[in-house]
């Protein structure tokens, strides 16, 4: 039953996404009936919420007023215009004038960021590709490509009986803002958090075509990640199947050393 090659895709937009309802938990027991007869969920990317399901019959709301959600015309306007079909594959990305609002908003001087850490926004795509799940058993989107590369890396590595953990993949604008907006409403400052985290709208997870990879047994996101078999392996094999770490050691953005952060990038030509 799962056949339906529409579960196989993330249909984006600014503000919510379009996910196969197969891939989605439900939350109480209204959800699970509605979920159960589904074929996709629109959900709010700031919070995670299921805003309302489409069904047979029309879509179906799951939260009081979702009619009224900001962005709830552009994820209406996919399902008319039957764009759930199947992807384009020329679909472009989505336009950067949101999060740009965003970071003014927050206080954020994107010139001097840009300018300080050599990086520029970075667009999410229309569209992303299931690519399995990842260690904590979450769906893992990827830009389709990446998908297609990412198998292929982990299945070479299988082979050399390497196991390689998928930690986390594609992360919207809105997720990265939503982590600002919670620590500010603790009373962190920005440059607090910017020590930590990348700001909203720089994240090469933005473009799903970077992930993070661990190893069984180790933690996520450690440096103690370059001291195992699998970080071994991918600094030998990485580069043939179109992976480099992003952000070595002394790299010139300045960002903290992240073995574990790898990006898809085809060779050229
Ligand atoms: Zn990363």
């Amino acid at each position: 039953m799962h056949a339906n090659p529409l579960s196989r895709f993330l249909f984006n937009t600014p503000d919510i996404e379009l996910w196969p309802a197969r891939l989605l938990r439900a939350r109480s027991s209204r959800d699970a009936r509605v979920l159960s007869r589904s074929t996709q969920v629109l959900r709010r990317k700031r919070d995670g919420a299921y805003l309302a399901a489409v069904l047979p019959e029309g879509v179906i709301g799951l939260l009081p007023r979702w009619q009224r959600e900001t962005g709830i015309d552009d994820a209406l306007d996919l399902i008319d215009a039957g764009a759930l079909h199947a992807p384009h594959a020329s679909a472009t990305d989505l336009p950067l004038s949101q999060v740009e609002a965003r970071l003014d908003a927050l206080g954020l001087d994107a010139d001097a960021y840009a300018a300080r850490t050599g990086l520029s926004l970075v667009a999410e795509p229309a569209w992303l590709a299931f690519a399995g799940f990842d260690r904590y058993r979450r769906p893992l989107w990827l830009e389709a490509a990446t998908a297609r590369a990412w198998h292929g890396l982990h299945a070479a590595a299988a082979r050399d009986d390497v196991a390689l953990d998928a930690i986390s993949g594609y992360r919207s604008h809105a997720y990265q803002l939503g982590i600002f907006d919670r620590k500010r409403a603790r009373g962190l400052s920005l440059d607090e958090i910017l020590a930590v985290n990348a700001a909203p709208g720089y994240s090469e997870h933005h473009a799903g075509s970077a992930l993070d990879i661990s190893a069984p047994g180790e933690p996520p996101a450690e440096e103690s990640f370059e001291g195992t078999a699998a970080f071994d392996w991918l600094t030998r094999h990485a580069a043939g199947h179109g992976f480099t770490m992003s952000y070595p050691r002394d790299n010139p953005h300045r960002i903290v050393y992240e073995p574990w952060h790898w990006r898809y990038r085809p060779a050229a030509g």
